[in-house]
């Protein structure tokens, strides 16, 4: 099913988690023990997170260029595949602009296909400097917004290569955004600009990247639809488990903690993962109470903590 038709039928909290293919040459058991220790909890959707080879070019004090590879974490496509085939669970493949051709992104949304998968969430991926040698007539993506066309392009029969027969596509679209604004751009306003670009390109529902503090949301959902945004937000957060994630989740997220959390955190560090849960816990009562369509856990294959709070909002 797709994640906006969960939105449209719920009845009940909805509750989907976010997980990342294991390292190069890891078992995929790792995986399957997550969504068997999710299962319980009825996942509305799992979503598995993508990751490109990406090379970056430093340069360095000496004036010389230095090349550094990063590998592509494999396994998205065949974990959800394993996920939605043998548990059941419907699954939000993340698909990038960046390390990607378009016409790579054209097959796999052919793979998804034939996986019967059809919910993809589309994003511009990171990497400052990003090169990639695209082969004579290939081309890229660049913005999330153009990989949002791509998609609904195919939906609509229109491919780059040709292709036989009369398979139908119908993906269902989500496209990120950012409560306290993307890093890059130069105001939320300008960032809430891009997003409609987005939802105009065809982008069904939107999920946040996370936050601590409740008023983020609300007020980010006020002015998206002040800004003519009027599809479905999803508000991910996160279960803060350790002290260095203070540090940490700002300096890779580009967000804030409020005072009060890094005050009880700092006051007694030893229990930072009851106090993590407790005000995880606090903000699903209240995004839930404020009407949000659903939450979206970035558990990042932890699944500590999350399973006794949602729990509690399952009748
Ligand atoms: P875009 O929407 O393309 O926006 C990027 C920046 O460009 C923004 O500042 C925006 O304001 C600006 N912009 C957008 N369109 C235009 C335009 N037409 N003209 C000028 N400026 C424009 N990263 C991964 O590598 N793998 C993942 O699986 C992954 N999953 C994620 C899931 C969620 C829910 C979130 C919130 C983020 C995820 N990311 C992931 C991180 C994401 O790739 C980065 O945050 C990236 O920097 C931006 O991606 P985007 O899709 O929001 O980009």
């Amino acid at each position: 099913m797709k994640v906006i038709e969960h939105l449209e039928l719920a009845k009940n909290p909805l509750f989907s988690y976010e997980i990342v293919p294991p390292p190069r040459g890891r078992s995929v058991q790792d995986i399957i023990d997550i969504v068997e220790t999710l299962s319980p909890v009825s996942p509305a959707w799992i979503d598995v997170t993508s990751h490109s080879s990406s090379a970056y070019y430093n340069e360095k004090e000496d004036g010389s260029i230095e090349r550094k590879i990063f590998k592509k974490r494999p396994g998205t496509i065949g974990i959800c595949g394993i996920i939605q085939n043998r548990f059941r669970i419907d699954t939000v493949v993340h698909m990038l602009c960046l390390g990607f051709t378009k016409e790579e992104t054209e097959d796999a949304l052919l793979e998804l296909n034939f996986l019967g998968i059809h919910n993809v969430l589309a994003l511009r991926g990171d990497g400052p400097n990003y090169k990639k040698e695209i082969s004579k007539n290939r081309t890229t993506n660049y913005y999330a917004s153009d990989l949002v066309e791509q998609i609904k392009d195919i939906n609509q029969g229109k491919f780059l290569d040709e292709i036989e027969g009369g398979s139908k596509f119908d993906f269902c679209v989500g496209v990120a955004a950012y409560p306290e604004k993307h890093f890059e751009a130069p105001n939320l306003k300008l960032d809430l600009f891009n997003l409609k670009k987005k939802v105009d390109a065809g982008a069904d529902y939107v999920v946040t990247q996370m936050f601590f503090d409740n008023n983020h949301y609300f007020e980010f959902v006020r002015q998206a639809r002040a800004a003519g945004i009027t599809v479905p937000i999803i508000p991910g957060i996160k279960i803060l488990k350790n002290a260095t994630q203070l540090t940490s989740i700002p300096k890779n997220f580009y967000i804030d903690f409020p005072d009060e959390l890094v005050e009880t955190v700092t006051k007694d560090p030893k229990n930072v993962g009851e106090i993590g849960k407790r005000w995880a816990d606090n903000q699903v009562k209240g995004l839930l109470e404020g009407g949000a369509p659903c939450i979206h856990f970035y558990i990042m294959n932890d699944t500590n903590n999350v399973v006794d709070i949602v729990k509690k909002y399952q009748k």
